[in-house]
């Protein structure tokens, strides 16, 4: 695995495997990696001849000073889980590799998607994934994007963002299925931060969509996110949402057919989980 910390550096590579046409497949992280991450590198490997990970702490979507602080870093065993994974290429850069003195922050017209759920809770947030994101297509210029079903949201942002910035057609978009702990626990960067009995409450958010996802064909859907929500509550946590919706764009159900995905975020000891569950 070759390491990168130079952007002008990785994109000079990238270009002459591009002339080889070589495709190459991006899997973005924040580091802390997990296997949720390491299944989407895997997918990677199996669709192109090149993968490149990023490592980046995105201090542009850090609403909360706390959070970013608090951000778990593990970058010595990151390495060593990429290269076991052979991961080809990983771009490892600095806060002024992104963004250079005098780079312009743009503003995404991202549309209603921006400030609900997430965006309500994490002012600015969205914009700043757009920012780092479409930086760092800028540099990789992949044929693949990987990223996890796991941020939802995200998903849907980053579609809206490759529409607005015309990436769409140099490139694919590819969401792999949340990865779980066998008690049903997301995998997360954030879980590392959690101590032995908060872990142990954090299974009841995935318990809380399994339950969901059990009864919504017997239920009207405020009561089972109203109840998902009370229980949450009692147990100890700070909820700011349990919310089904559209799996389209989020919006509330209007079709019978309509596929639905619920979604929970919630916080132990001031650290904020979140997770999803599609439902049909
Ligand atoms: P992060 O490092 O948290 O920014 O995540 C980097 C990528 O890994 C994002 O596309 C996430 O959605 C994805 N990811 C995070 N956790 C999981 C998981 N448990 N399963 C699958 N993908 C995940």
């Amino acid at each position: 695995m070759i390491i990168f910390k130079k952007a002008k550096q990785l994109s000079a590579c990238l270009y002459q495997e591009k002339k080889q046409m070589h495709k190459i497949g991006f899997v973005p992280t924040m580091g802390a990696l997990h296997k949720g991450h390491l299944s989407l590198i895997s997918a990677s490997k199996n669709a192109n001849d090149l993968t490149v990970c990023s490592i980046f702490v995105n201090p542009a979507q850090f609403n909360n000073a706390d959070d970013f602080r608090h951000y778990p870093i593990t970058i010595e065993k990151d390495i060593e889980n990429l290269f076991t994974a052979k991961c080809d290429i990983l771009f490892l850069p600095s806060v002024d590799e992104i963004y250079p003195p005098g780079f312009k922050k743009k503003h995404y017209d991202l549309g209603k998607t921006e400030n609900i759920l997430e965006g309500l809770y994490r002012p600015g947030h969205f914009q700043g994934v757009c920012q780092v994101v479409n930086r760092l297509l800028d540099i990789v210029a992949a044929d693949n994007l990987y990223l996890g079903q796991k941020d939802f949201q995200q998903c849907i942002i980053i579609k809206k963002l490759l529409q607005l910035t015309g990436k769409e057609n140099k490139l694919r978009l590819t969401i792999v299925p949340t990865v779980r702990e066998n008690s049903g626990l997301a995998m997360s960067s954030r879980n590392l931060r959690l101590n032995n009995d908060q872990k142990k409450l954090a299974d009841e958010i995935s318990q809380e969509l399994f339950l969901i996802k059990e009864n919504i064909l017997t239920q009207p859907i405020a009561r089972l996110a109203d109840d998902a929500k009370n229980r949450l509550t009692q147990k100890g946590f700070v909820v700011d949402y349990v919310q089904i919706v559209s799996a389209n764009d989020l919006s509330v159900p209007t079709e019978p057919t309509e596929p639905l995905v619920a979604l929970i975020a919630a916080s132990i000891g001031g650290i904020r989980l979140i997770d999803n569950m599609l439902l049909n």
